[in-house]
């Protein structure tokens, strides 16, 4: 078969959140990729290359949304705005450029605004009410659009839309208990900061007079448990615009899909101008369907997208949970969604990328800056010695140890889908 370069090959990227991992002493110093079965992910392995991945730099510990914007090809060293946005984007939010983002507590406060504790107790099973409350209740500040998310415990999301904002603002949670609740100061002389800074102190005096004589605040006070009682602010950051597929210079790619259950990763890969799916029975969790997953790759495949990118997140879950068992049967049953999948695409026309996006160890139950194991089967590959799919066995694979954008460019390249740097 003559493969010319204008034969573009589609791309099926599958991503484990969390995959990769260290030694556990309970498998006897292996880690879960090395004991699962698994002999459909070690067959594209054998017939690919592999290697290790670092998603930002060595030793750097990434977060799922800098991981995946560096999976599709963005820098996020240069082009992060900061957790606030990104949390936000995890709870739900659907965010634009130039939207403020910040991450909050509820927390409880006396009557000179003198914080009691900064997490409200930390079990808060109102929140969701409070801020579905709040959202009613707010609405607009100074010609700038408020809105909440709740995200876990405690823990809620604050978005300003409208003009003229700036994240160069000072935090309003003094980070501990027993002094007032600080004034965000503008961080620079603009008027932008300036703005901005005043809504939020608008905003924490009005969600304080919403909250304290909220019903929900009164039950919890009778039950013992410290009311709810105002939202402190930490960690503004404003929304960048990132270029699509489709903007971007050297990047060929019409029609993206991604398939996932987890609102970060949905947000981020919309961001990126991919349209989002999510299969009945994905849940973000263990017991996630990735069959039906599978599945809708295969049915959107069919539907000629060049670029279908599937995420589970699962296993990155098990690895915070620090569930061994469970991380291993995952990725037994991602195993057999690869087969489901490999049956049912072009193997003569696609190039398959199987990793993680950051490894989180079970014995540390959170990200760790490892790199992540990872491999790559097109059709005209030269393959390496490489027979097993491990974080052990990626270190001899042909692939070497590549960094951040590398392995979008790599993947475009072996897909012909990237324009020439040069005459
Ligand atoms: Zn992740
Ligand atoms: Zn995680």
């Amino acid at each position: 078969m003559m493969i010319m370069r204008s034969n573009k090959f589609r791309i099926v990227i599958v991503v484990a959140d969390g995959l990769g991992d260290r030694a556990v002493p309970e498998l006897n110093g292996k880690t879960p990729l090395e004991v699962a079965s698994k002999d459909n992910i070690d067959w594209l392995t054998s017939r690919g290359v592999t290697g290790l991945w670092d998603p930002i730099a060595p030793g750097v510990r990434p977060g799922s949304d800098t991981a995946h914007l560096a999976l599709f090809g963005i820098d996020p060293t240069e082009n992060y705005p900061g957790r606030g946005p990104f949390e936000a984007i995890g709870a739900g939010a659907e965010l634009e450029p130039g939207d403020v983002a910040l991450r909050g507590n509820f927390a409880t406060v006396d009557k000179e605004f003198r914080v009691i504790d900064r997490r409200a107790g930390r079990y808060l099973p109102e929140n969701k009410d409070l801020v579905k409350y709040l959202n009613e209740n707010v609405g607009e500040i100074d010609g700038i659009k408020v809105r909440f998310y709740a995200a876990t415990e405690h823990r809620v999301a604050v978005v300003l839309k409208g003009r003229d904002l700036s994240p160069r603002i000072s935090d309003t949670d003094p980070h501990v208990t027993g002094v007032k609740v600080l004034y965000s100061k503008p961080l620079d002389n603009s008027y932008e900061a300036r703005k901005t800074a005043e809504v939020i102190n608008k905003l924490t005096k009005i969600v304080h007079d919403l909250l304290k004589e909220h019903e929900l605040n009164k039950k919890r006070v009778e039950r013992g448990l410290p009311p709810a009682n105002i939202i402190l602010l930490r960690g503004a950051g404003q929304m960048v615009k990132y270029p699509t597929f489709k903007e971007r210079k050297f990047v060929i790619i019409d029609k993206a899909l991604a398939i996932s259950a987890t609102a970060m990763i949905k947000g981020v890969c919309k961001l990126l101008g991919m349209e989002v799916v999510t299969p009945n029975g994905a849940t973000g969790g263990v017991d996630t369907d990735v069959m039906a997953k599978a599945k809708t790759l295969i049915e959107y495949y069919n539907k000629d997208y060049d670029f279908i990118y599937m995420h589970v997140k699962g296993t990155d879950a098990a690895s915070h949970d620090g569930r061994t068992d469970l991380k291993i049967r995952l990725i037994e049953r991602i195993d057999l969604a690869m087969r489901y999948i490999l049956d049912h695409i072009g193997l003569d026309n696609t190039v398959v990328i199987f990793t993680g996006d950051h490894t989180t160890p079970i014995t540390v139950r959170d990200h760790t800056g490892d790199p992540v194991p990872v491999t790559i089967y097109a059709p005209n590959i030269l393959p390496d010695d490489v027979k097993i799919f491990s974080e052990r066995s990626a270190r001899k694979g042909g692939l070497g140890r590549i960094r951040r954008e590398d392995l979008f460019n790599t993947l475009l390249d072996l897909a012909n889908r990237r324009e020439k740097f040069g005459a």
